[in-house]
């Protein structure tokens, strides 16, 4: 069912921003993608632990599953959480190259990034598989961070919202409110990730209220108002502090600032609670 125009701009009066009481907690998250070697992101997260100390939002770092063991125990008693890159669906299995779930709560993972626009562009990921790992990561009591966004081309061709709105639609298939609700949402357009262009806060903000209001049509306003959406895509230092201000912006997703703890901490000092 579609909803018209008038019905939703009903239904995003209703929900609520990120005012003092939405109670969405911002939440910053590192993906290393595949940089650092164990001991190199040992160091990382040492340094950035002592960095983000007062910061005032949730943290997490993701590096690539060799480094979780040891990155993980360097963690301890910091409030960075551990977070994966990806998982499979199945529980074991003859599945060479994947790695189940319960291999990742094992070290200490507390939340898994799932549908990131390299696993769609070089893996073959696609929207159903992605809603294959969301069901399996919540079914395992793990966060499933999942990522959407549309690419340049399809920007361009003023086709933004509807891919937005079929990744979505298809990551979140067949889930219940109350497991969206707990679930983080990460609004990545591709053609803003690594490249240093970076969209603007209005932008962006569109974007995720889009989003917002998609969740309410799917499901209803409190969850839609539950679900922390991070923006990712060259968030840096400079811009982080505008791009987090946005009422629908709770957070973001870090690729390339992440690798430097100097960067990554200012850009989590940047998100505050309100
Ligand atoms: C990412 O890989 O999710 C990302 C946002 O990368 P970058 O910050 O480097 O654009």
């Amino acid at each position: 069912m579609r909803l018209t125009d008038n019905e939703i701009e009903a239904i995003a009066q209703k929900i609520v921003a990120k005012t003092p009481s939405s109670g969405r907690r911002p939440i910053v998250v590192g993906n290393w993608k595949m940089h650092k070697t164990p001991s190199e992101g040992e160091a990382l997260v040492r340094e950035l632990a002592a960095l983000v100390e007062t910061a005032d939002c949730e943290i997490g770092v993701a590096p690539a599953y060799p480094c979780l063991g040891q990155v993980g125990r360097a963690l301890g008693g910091s409030k960075i959480s551990l977070c994966a890159q990806n998982a499979y669906w199945e529980k074991a299995g003859a599945f060479t190259g994947e790695v189940a779930i319960g291999m990742l709560t094992e070290l200490g993972v507390s939340q898994v990034i799932i549908g990131h626009s390299e696993r769609r562009q070089f893996f073959g990921e696609t929207d159903e598989t992605v809603n294959l790992r969301a069901k399996a990561v919540l079914e395992a009591g793990l966060v499933p961070i999942l990522c959407v966004g549309e690419s340049l081309q399809e920007r361009d061709s003023g086709l933004t919202h509807a891919v937005v709105d079929r990744q979505v639609r298809g990551g979140l298939a067949d889930l219940s409110g109350s497991q969206v609700a707990g679930m983080v949402l990460a609004y990545e357009p591709v053609w803003a990730i690594g490249t240093g262009k970076v969209a603007t806060v209005e932008e962006a903000q569109e974007v995720h209220s889009v989003i917002r209001q998609l969740l309410a049509e799917l499901h209803d306003a409190p969850t839609a108002g539950a679900v922390r959406i991070q923006y990712g895509g060259s968030v840096k230092p400079d811009n982080a502090a505008q791009l987090l201000a946005q009422p629908d912006i709770d957070g973001a997703l870090v690729g390339g600032a992440a690798l430097k703890a100097t960067d990554f901490a200012a850009i989590c000092m940047a998100a505050k609670a309100e």
